[in-house]
């Protein structure tokens, strides 16, 4: 028997519905969505879920996570005697990165990806790049540690798009850096163990696996077009770093006399699969490039603030047509509805104007969708297309990935369906969501998960040992 989820407010196809409901059938798969009218007829044929109070909506996806990141959140802000930059931060890193076994990643995945669910997320994509044991040696299983961050997921019930990241040097003309030793293969070996890893997954419906060559920075020109034929002869996503700091974009220029969008893209290497991550420092005709070739690009504002990166120009995506994605990449804080309204603040305060990603006023612009409805897809649907994932609409046919939020939290408190995409997207936090649900299956129940007392547990004992090492 189909099961009828009956919010006050339901969000699909870009509006808010008041007194709507979802029919899903029992294979987790959106039926149709059921008008106020219609209800009492389609009730006596299903199974009745109502939900007062609530909002229903297409669960996130967070797009690029870095789960171990977690381990010093909070612990790199201040500055350092010679100033504090991104690569200051990026020792911290590796401090990081150095520690984790399989065993202790798992736990650090759980607590980030529960963090993440209680957020309303129901899928995430790890890029992920320590592959090494501690003393740079392969693991038996060359893929222990992708397998750990994957159980992670899996012991949540969550979507996992794998992104299996290929590092194959520290840069241009630059030796191995000790504190990239566990990241480092060989580009047949890589691609190997992805493919591997591709297989043991074949049959899992809640876990994809992509590629994702780090940077230009740390994989050569000539070893991203292997990588880029195993993605289109597999149908899976690539993702990739890129134009994050304007030093990354000058030795790109050094080394092949080309900034990296330009030269990826010259290269024929981008295309409807691909995922760029930040993306901050490119030109406008770069962005245009972006959007002929149909790829996303992925912004994580919290870190990109955070590092201190810069602004993504979202304004030159919104006019060209390119969608936009979120990650919450450093972990240094996991709230996607702060990410959604940063990309929107951070121009307002470049500009001195408000309103700036508003499509739906705008002459010329591709995307013409007002501005909650553009950023609550970007959230939504966006994501789940970049991580090669079927749904994120809740129209029929996709999965029943959804969550729902308390319209009776204070922050929401009048809250109706004509705005609800704004007001989510500019006032909402993590504290007021409720149930998330995967397939149709419960994940998370009036904000708690039954095993969360044992993950915070696990994390803060490795918390502990990394703190002590
Ligand atoms: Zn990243």
């Amino acid at each position: 028997m189909p099961t009828l989820y009956h919010p006050d407010i339901l969000h699909v196809a870009g509006a808010g519905l008041p007194g709507a409901a979802l029919l899903v059938g029992d294979d987790g798969t959106v039926v149709r969505t059921v008008a106020a009218e219609e209800l009492g007829r389609v009730a006596g044929q299903a199974r009745l879920v109502r939900l007062p109070q609530q909002a229903l909506l297409p669960a996130i996806a967070n797009v690029h996570s870095h789960a171990f990141q977690r381990l010093f959140r909070g612990r790199a802000e201040g500055r350092r005697a010679g100033g504090d930059t991104f690569w200051t931060w990026r020792e911290q890193m590796y401090r990081a990165a150095a520690f984790a076994d399989p065993e202790q990643m798992y736990a650090i995945a759980r607590a980030v990806y529960l963090e993440m669910l209680q957020a309303g997320t129901a899928l995430v994509g790890e890029f992920h790049y320590v592959h090494r044991d501690r003393d740079g040696r392969r693991y038996s299983d060359p893929n222990a540690l992708a397998e750990a961050v994957i159980a992670a997921a899996q012991s949540l019930g969550m979507r996992i798009t794998l992104l299996r990241s290929a590092y194959f040097r520290a840069g241009f003309g630059l030796e191995p850096h000790p504190g990239q030793q566990r990241f480092y293969e060989q580009p047949e070996e890589y691609l190997a163990h992805l493919d591997a890893l591709a297989s043991a997954h074949a049959g899992d419906a809640l876990v994809q696996v992509g590629a994702a060559p780090h940077s230009i920075r740390a994989v050569p020109l000539a070893e991203f077009a292997p990588i880029a034929d195993w993605t289109r002869s597999h149908g899976r996503p690539m993702h990739l770093h890129i134009s994050e700091q304007p030093a990354e974009n000058a030795a790109c220029l050094r080394e092949y006399g080309a900034t990296p969008v330009t030269l990826l893209d010259g290269a024929g290497l981008l295309d409807g699969a691909t995922t760029l991550v930040h993306a901050i420092h490119i030109t406008e005709e770069e962005m245009a490039r972006v959007a002929a070739a149909g790829a996303t690009i992925c912004s994580c504002p919290t870190t990109e603030r955070n590092l201190g990166d810069g602004i993504f120009p979202a304004d030159w995506a919104a006019r060209h047509g390119v969608r936009i994605a979120f990650g919450s990449d450093s972990q240094a804080q996991i709230h996607p509805f702060e990410d959604a309204r940063q990309l929107e603040y951070h121009l307002r305060l470049r500009d001195g104007e408000r309103g700036v990603l508003d499509g739906s006023v705008r002459e010329g612009w591709k995307q013409r969708e007002p501005i909650g409805q553009a950023l609550l897809a970007a959230m939504t649907r966006n994501g789940y297309r970049s991580l090669g994932v079927a749904g994120g609409a809740l129209e029929a046919g996709q999965p029943a990935d959804f969550f729902t939020l308390r319209l009776d939290d204070l922050a929401l408190l009048g809250t109706g369906a004509a705005d609800l995409a704004e007001q989510v997207v500019f006032s909402a936090s993590p504290a007021a969501v409720d149930a998330v649900y995967v397939q149709g299956r419960p994940l998370l129940e009036q904000g708690r998960h039954p095993e969360a007392d044992a993950i915070h547990a696990a994390y803060r004992a490795v918390q502990r040992e990394f703190l002590q090492g």
